[in-house]
């Protein structure tokens, strides 16, 4: 049986299907058909979102904490069943859909201890007899655009916070996997949200999302994608404005040195670069490896991908799942190309796979002998594309790490104290990694890059109520 879902605006489910979502896996499979708005619908939710804030803003903290705390319970409970259906319609593997579908309701249960620990400040004023008080309030109405590579969790980790800090919300999820944000936007509407609070429009980001940018009752928008989409959502709300956040791209380094310990090396490497079929933004795609080391841990890493299951994501023996679709496909396979073109040695994969079902299945790759100033170097391919660059020692090695337009994450294999701890102190990235996958952060710490990868305040948790509030100050003298 198809399912048919509709959009959600100011507390019904409306909208006539207009888009077809496949499983990458098997394109034969159609995962379900989904309403996509035009402009008109985008207004309504917005206007609804509008309506909706005074109410929300102002509600008990009692009836936050029991929307989001019934969100993590019910996603918790169906976590198999909706990481079933998260690895069918984005590709990656059972055991990660899963995982995914446990961290965003983990990220339900933070916030929901988030809205019984709001607190402010009281201080003397510098005039006698006045009190001055410091409190954080909603920003109305937000706008929440994701991309496909998480389908639940970076939903998640934006419309929690925005509900618990009393925020309005207008959701625009990724076109390629509307069941995971629909699934999602369904759960809370049952668990108890007013109507309006929460809209969830499906479709184009050129039409929908841009409604969002065009709106001047949008007052806030978090966004995570392309660095192209980014500049677009930066530029229209520097018109309007108003608050906004952008999470981009990433060309994240694992530095390995001469004293790494191999296995942790491999280890870290094969992680980051390659599950989740290379599709993150936080994906280790530059190796940046010491002559001491270099050879043997090429020879390490390709052994270990010869060894890795691609298949169909939904078998459970499957290691790495199909890339998302045909465009990204393509874009990684002309990124091989290019690396080829430009005198990289392409060690190991890189050719389609025949399966069983028709399906978008990569061999990941892995270049050596390439230079950071090569676009496989430079610029982000998301997907199992993975480039070894070859340096002489730490001081080169931090300095290429550092020779990015990007800075979102980055990692060192080392068990020296002296070049883990001086790498922590000078890599250019938010997030930096010890003995660890560039890939992999926990849900309450701050998530974020600088350079080109991000801007404005961290996602996740505490950090994040310095975007999903705006600080008020109230002076009141009592005689
Ligand atoms: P990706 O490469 O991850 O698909 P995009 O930046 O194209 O990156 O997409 C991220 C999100 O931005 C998606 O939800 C997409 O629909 C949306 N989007 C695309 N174009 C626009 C636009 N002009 N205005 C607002 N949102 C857009």
């Amino acid at each position: 049986m198809t399912l048919h879902r509709k959009n959600l605006i100011d507390g019904e489910w409306l909208g006539e299907v207009g888009s077809r979502n496949i499983n990458p896996s098997n394109t034969n499979d159609v995962v379900g058909e989904y309403a996509s708005a035009g402009p008109e619908e985008a207004k309504q939710a917005i206007a609804a979102a509008k309506a909706a804030f005074p109410a929300w803003s102002r509600s008990g903290l009692l009836a936050r904490h029991a929307v989001l705390k019934k969100t993590s319970d019910e996603i918790m409970a169906r976590k198999d069943e909706i990481g079933r259906s998260l690895a069918r319609e984005e590709g990656k593997t059972l055991a990660e859909g899963v995982g995914e579908t446990i961290r965003a309701a983990q990220i339900f249960d933070f916030f929901a201890g988030e809205t019984l620990r709001l607190s402010g400040e009281m201080v003397p004023s510098v005039r006698p007899g006045v009190g001055v008080e410091m409190t954080r309030e909603g920003v109305g109405v937000v706008g929440i655009i994701t991309p496909w590579n998480f389908p639940i969790a970076i939903p998640a980790w934006k419309i929690a916070p925005a509900l618990a800090y009393g925020n309005t919300i207008v959701f625009k999820p990724a076109e390629l996997v509307p069941e995971s944000a629909w699934t999602i936007v369904d759960i809370l509407h049952r668990a108890g949200l007013p109507k309006g609070v929460l809209n969830l429009v499906m479709g184009k980001g050129s039409v929908v999302g841009q409604a969002m940018l065009d709106s001047p009752d949008v007052n806030a928008i978090s966004f995570t994608g392309s660095v192209g989409t980014g500049k677009r959502v930066a530029a229209a709300s520097v018109e309007h404005m108003r608050k906004f956040q952008l999470e981009m791209g990433g060309k994240n380094p694992l530095v390995v040195l001469d004293d790494a310990d191999l296995a942790v090396a491999v280890d870290c490497a094969v992680n980051g670069a390659y599950f989740s079929t290379g599709q993150r933004c936080t994906a280790s795609s530059r190796l940046i490896v010491t002559d001491g080391i270099h050879d043997r841990f090429v020879d390490a890493v390709k052994e270990r991908l010869h060894k890795l299951v691609i298949g169909d994501a939904l078998d459970a023996k499957t290691q790495i799942g199909p890339v998302v679709d045909q465009t990204q496909l393509k874009q990684d396979e002309d990124y091989i190309a290019i690396g080829r073109q430009e005198g990289a040695e392409l060690a190991f994969g890189g050719d389609r796979l025949e399966r069983g079902t028709p399906g978008f299945y990569l061999q990941p790759a892995l270049f050596v002998g390439s230079t950071n100033a090569m676009r496989i170097s430079r610029e982000e391919i998301f997907g199992p594309v993975a480039n070894v660059i070859r340096v002489k020692d730490y001081d080169e090695a931090l300095a290429v790490a550092n020779d990015t337009p990007f800075g979102l994450t980055s990692g060192i294999c080392t068990t020296s104290l002296k070049h883990a701890t001086h790498f922590k102190r000078n890599s250019e990235a938010g997030m930096v990694m010890v003995n660890l996958p560039t890939a992999g952060v926990d849900f309450h710490v701050p998530f974020g890059g600088r350079k080109g990868s991000s801007y404005g305040p961290r996602e996740q948790g505490r950090y994040a109520m310095e975007f999903y509030t705006t600080v008020k100050t109230a002076y009141t003298f009592a005689g």
